[in-house]
C-alpha cells in the first residue's frame, strides 16, 4: 500500500478557536449572566483573546496536561472560555451537572480526581460542600468578579481576577496527538455509579464536523443558536464547537430556563436555531400559547434526550411553523446518533406518514454505524418491523469508560446503547424502549413510548409515562401515568377508550393514575426507576 501526502495535522479544539478568530471574529456571544442576570455580549475575536488568558491563568495555577478541570456552571460565555482553554492546553475539561446529588458530585470527583473546580455563583454552597470530600481538588473558582464573590466560599479564587492578572493575552495553543483527552462527562448513572465518557479532540472535532451537515443539525453562519440543552451535559450537544465552525450567533440563556425568559431572550437576540429535551419545550409552548405569543424568527429546534412526542412537534410546525429535528443519542455518543430528516423517496408522503416518520428518531449520521441484534447477537434485518439491541460504532463513539469496567462493550468492537429499536429500509430507527424500561406483557414486548406518543395526542394530557407493574396473568402489564394540562378534566376511561383504533387491543394500558408531575432525573428523563417503585404495589381494578 502507498501512504497518502496530505498533511497530517491534528484535529485540535484549539483549531475551531483559531479559525472562529479569523474567519467569523465580530459573530457575537450573548450571555445572561448568573451572577447579576445582565445580558453579557462580546466577539468570537474577544472569546478567542480572553480563552487565551485563561489558559495563562490555568498554567500559572499549575494546571498540567492531563489534569481533570471541572466546571459545574450554565450555558454561559466564561463556560465557553473554559471549554477552549482547558481543553487548548491538553487538560480534560469534566463538566459536572449541578442537579445530581451532593454526595454523587463528591464521588464522581473523587473517581475523576479533578484538580480544580469552577463554578458560577449559583453554585457556590455546592462548591463549599464537596470540596472538603475531594482529596485530589487544589482550586475553587467562581465564576465572577470579586464584587460578587460569594459568602459561602471564602477560601475561592475569583475568575474575573485571574483572567485579569494577565498582562496580555499572548499564548500559542500547543500542538499534541488529536487521540489526547479533551473532555470527561459521566453518565447519568440511574442504575449503579455514573461511568466516565472520555472524549478525545479527534472525537469532538469530527463529531462537530459531522453535525454541520445539512441534513444533521445543518448550522450556517446567518444562524443565531440558543442551546438550552446544557453544557454541562454532554457538552451541549456539540454546539458550542459547531457554532464557532459555522460562524453563527451564540445565545446562552444562563440560569434563567423558564418558558417566559426562554423566549423572550429567543425574539431579542434573532434566534433561529434551538436545541433541547422535550421537557423544556413543553414549558416554552405552554408560556407561548397561555400568552397569545409567536416566534418571529426561530425556524429550527432539535428536539431529543428523550422521544419527541409526535404532538409536540405537531404544535411546533402547524401552530407556529418551527420545523422540529428528532434526534437520539448518548454520553457515549458525543451525543448525536441519529436525526429525523426526510430522503428524497418521502418528497410526496402525506400528513400522516409525515408524523409517522417524525416519530422516528431518524437516519443514522454519517460516521455512526448501526445494527440491531437480538438475544443471541445475531443481525436482525431493517425492515421496520424486527427489534432488538441497538448497538453502534464509529470515530465519536466511546470504546470503554473511564476508570471503570462495562459489559456493554461487544468482543467484535461494537457499542450496545441498552435501547431497543427497529430500523427500517429506508435506515430510519425508531427506539421502541429502554432495555430496562420494556413491559413484557405475556411473553411479549409492549413498547412504552408508542403508548406515550399515543396518549399525548389527547387535548388534556401534559405528560405521561407508562410503565412495567407485576400482574399475575401476564407477567407484566402497561400503567399509564398521566399529568393532566392545568384545568382540564380526564378519566380513566376516557384515556383508555383514546388507544381504541391507535395501539393493538392487548397494548392498551390495564390502568390509569393521575399525578400532578412526573419525577425527573439530573438531564430531565422521566425516572421511570422511580414511578415503578412508587406504584410497585399497584392494585389492578377487578377483571384486569
Ligand atoms: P444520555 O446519555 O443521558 O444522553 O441518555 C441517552 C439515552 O437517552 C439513550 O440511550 C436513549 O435511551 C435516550 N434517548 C435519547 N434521545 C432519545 C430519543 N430521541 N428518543 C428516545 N430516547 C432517547
Amino acid at each position: 500500500m502507498l501512504h497518502g501526502l496530505m498533511m497530517n495535522q491534528p484535529l485540535l479544539i484549539s483549531g475551531i478557536l483559531r479559525f472562529a478568530e479569523r474567519a467569523h471574529p465580530t459573530r457575537e456571544v450573548v450571555s445572561r449572566r448568573a451572577e447579576d442576570g445582565a445580558l453579557h455580549r462580546y466577539t468570537y475575536r474577544d472569546l478567542a483573546a480572553r480563552a487565551r488568558k485563561v489558559a495563562k491563568a490555568l498554567i500559572a495555577l499549575g494546571i498540567k496536561p492531563g489534569d481533570r478541570v471541572a466546571t459545574i456552571a450554565w450555558n454561559g460565555y466564561r463556560h465557553l472560555e473554559l471549554y477552549y482553554a482547558v481543553s487548548g492546553i491538553g487538560a480534560v475539561l469534566h463538566t459536572i451537572n449541578p442537579r445530581l446529588h451532593p454526595t454523587q458530585i463528591a464521588w464522581i470527583m473523587n473517581h475523576a480526581q479533578d484538580t480544580a473546580l469552577f463554578v458560577d455563583t449559583t453554585f457556590a454552597k455546592l462548591l463549599a460542600g464537596v470540596a472538603p470530600h475531594v482529596a485530589s481538588l487544589k482550586h475553587g473558582v467562581v465564576l465572577c468578579g470579586r464584587a460578587h464573590m460569594p459568602a459561602e466560599t471564602p477560601d475561592a479564587l475569583s475568575y474575573e481576577e485571574l483572567v485579569d492578572a494577565q498582562e496580555d493575552d499572548a499564548f500559542e495553543w500547543p500542538e499534541f496527538d488529536e487521540n489526547i483527552a479533551s473532555c470527561l462527562c459521566y453518565t447519568s448513572g440511574t442504575t449503579g455509579n455514573p461511568r466516565g465518557v472520555l472524549y478525545s479532540h479527534r472525537s469532538t472535532v469530527l463529531h462537530a464536523y459531522a453535525a454541520l451537515m445539512p441534513d444533521v443539525m445543518g448550522l450556517r453562519a446567518v444562524d443565531s443558536v440558543l442551546p438550552v440543552v446544557p453544557m454541562f451535559h454532554v457538552n451541549a450537544w456539540g454546539v458550542p464547537y459547531s457554532a464557532l465552525i459555522a460562524g453563527a450567533k451564540l445565545v446562552f440563556p444562563g440560569p434563567a430556563l423558564d418558558g417566559k425568559s426562554v423566549f423572550e431572550l429567543m425574539q431579542s437576540e434573532g434566534v433561529t436555531f434551538s436545541a433541547g429535551v422535550p421537557t423544556v419545550w413543553l414549558g416554552l409552548l405552554q408560556h407561548v400559547e397561555q400568552n397569545n405569543l409567536r416566534f418571529s424568527t426561530l425556524k429550527r429546534c432539535v428536539i431529543g434526550g428523550s422521544a419527541a412526542p409526535v404532538a409536540l412537534q405537531q404544535r411546533f410546525e402547524r401552530e407556529f411553523g418551527v420545523e422540529i429535528l428528532h434526534a437520539w443519542g448518548m454520553t457515549e455518543m458525543s451525543p448525536l446518533g441519529t436525526l429525523n430528516q426526510p430522503i428524497a423517496a418521502q418528497a410526496s408522503e402525506s400528513e400522516d406518514e409525515k408524523y409517522q416518520r417524525k416519530a422516528k428518531q431518524g437516519r443514522g449520521v454519517f460516521g455512526v454505524h448501526m445494527r440491531i441484534v437480538d438475544e443471541a447477537g445475531k443481525e436482525l434485518p431493517w425492515d421496520g418491523q424486527a427489534f432488538g439491541a441497538l448497538q453502534v460504532r464509529g470515530p465519536w463513539i466511546a470504546s470503554g469508560y473511564f476508570r471503570s469496567e462495562s459489559g456493554a462493550f461487544t468482543a467484535d468492537g461494537w457499542f450496545d446503547t441498552g435501547d431497543v429499536a427497529t430500523i427500517d429500509a429506508n435506515g430510519f430507527m425508531k427506539i421502541t424502549d429502554r432495555n430496562k424500561d420494556v413491559i413484557k406483557s405475556g411473553g411479549e414486548w409492549i413498547g412504552s413510548i408508542d403508548l406515550e406518543d399515543a396518549i399525548m395526542k389527547h387535548p388534556a394530557v401534559a405528560m405521561a409515562a407508562a410503565i412495567a407493574i407485576a400482574h399475575e396473568k401476564w407477567g407484566e402489564r402497561p400503567l399509564l401515568v398521566l399529568v393532566k394540562k392545568p384545568g382540564q378534566e380526564l378519566s380513566r376511561d376516557e384515556a383508555l377508550a383514546f388507544y381504541e383504533g391507535k395501539v393493538a387491543k392487548w397494548w392498551i394500558p390495564s390502568d390509569v393514575v393521575f399525578v400532578d408531575a412526573l419525577p425527573l432525573g439530573a438531564t430531565g428523563k422521566v425516572l421511570k426507576t422511580e414511578l415503578r417503585a412508587k406504584f410497585a404495589g399497584h392494585r389492578w381494578p377487578e377483571g384486569v
